[in-house]
């Protein structure tokens, strides 16, 4: 557990899920040597409290309508940083690589000749419906897993659903757009009574989850004003959760 954090190198860490307990071992010794970071927004204030004291944070979201612009500015900004001999850390919340632009952020660097280095995350996709009861893959039960983005890339809404099989599905990024995507998973297939749940704040103390079939997901989701981040998971491994949460504690569970 001894490998040097260096200068000269931009980090991207994957941040985890929230608890900030869910942060790598390598991740963590990223945090506490940087000079630098470069968070998004997802990244928890536990999270960020675990780099130096000294450390200067920057705030580096993807701001919605200026994506690639922000990109360069960003990519300018830690690569004058690494020039100037500084440790930066790129942080990302769950893992980099899962709809977290990690691949983007790497050409960006390659094309600036900063050298990198990767530090997977635990990504919210299999540790929010863990942190809500809910194993993914179960035997008997699913045997395959879809992550999806509900993010509308375009207006035609991307996804196409009918294409689209797996015995549970969890969607990122579906928050505001849960009624589009459900109505889209029904017109594709998916029965009304499939169980589906709706977990926000994922391993924080704001956790909150809510059970409900497919086709009422969206009605109850807004009736219980859950917040974002919030991930939708669907499949019969959510009717797990009954049982497997009653086994545990769990911080802020409705
Ligand atoms: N790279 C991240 C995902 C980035 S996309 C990862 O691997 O987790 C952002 C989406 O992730 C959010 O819209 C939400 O759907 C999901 N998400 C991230 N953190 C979450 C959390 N703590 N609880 C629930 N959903 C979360």
């Amino acid at each position: 557990l001894s490998r040097p954090v260096e200068s000269g190198r931009v980090y991207i860490v994957g941040a985890g899920p929230g608890d900030p307990e869910l942060l790598t071992l390598r991740g963590a010794a990223v945090l506490a040597a940087a000079d630098v970071v470069f968070h998004d927004q997802l990244v928890s204030e536990e999270v960020l409290g675990l780099a130096r004291p000294t450390a200067e944070l920057v705030a580096a979201g993807h701001r919605a309508g200026q994506p690639k612009r922000e990109q360069r500015a960003v990519t300018a900004a830690m690569a004058d940083r690494v020039r100037r001999g500084l440790i930066v850390c790129r942080l990302k919340g769950g893992d980099p690589f899962v709809f977290g632009r990690g691949g983007e952020d790497l050409e960006a660097l390659l094309a600036e000749g900063v050298p990198s280095e990767v530090v997977p995350g635990v990504s919210s996709a299999l540790a929010g419906p863990a942190a809500a009861g809910v194993p993914v893959t179960h035997r008997g039960v699913a045997r395959s897993v879809l992550i999806v983005t509900g993010h509308q890339q375009d207006p035609e809404g991307g996804l196409d659903w009918d294409r689209l099989r797996a015995d549970t599905v969890i969607v990122l990024m579906g928050g505001t757009r849960l009624g589009a995507i459900s109505r889209a998973m029904l017109a594709a297939g998916w029965a009304a009574s499939t169980p589906a749940m709706l977990v926000s704040w994922a391993t924080t103390s704001r956790q909150r989850q809510l059970q409900a079939p497919l086709g009422q997901i969206d009605e109850r989701a807004h009736a219980a004003c859950l917040a974002a981040p919030a991930l939708l998971v669907v499949g019969a491994v959510v009717e797990l959760a009954d049982r497997f949460l009653g086994a545990r504690e769990s911080v802020g569970v409705s």
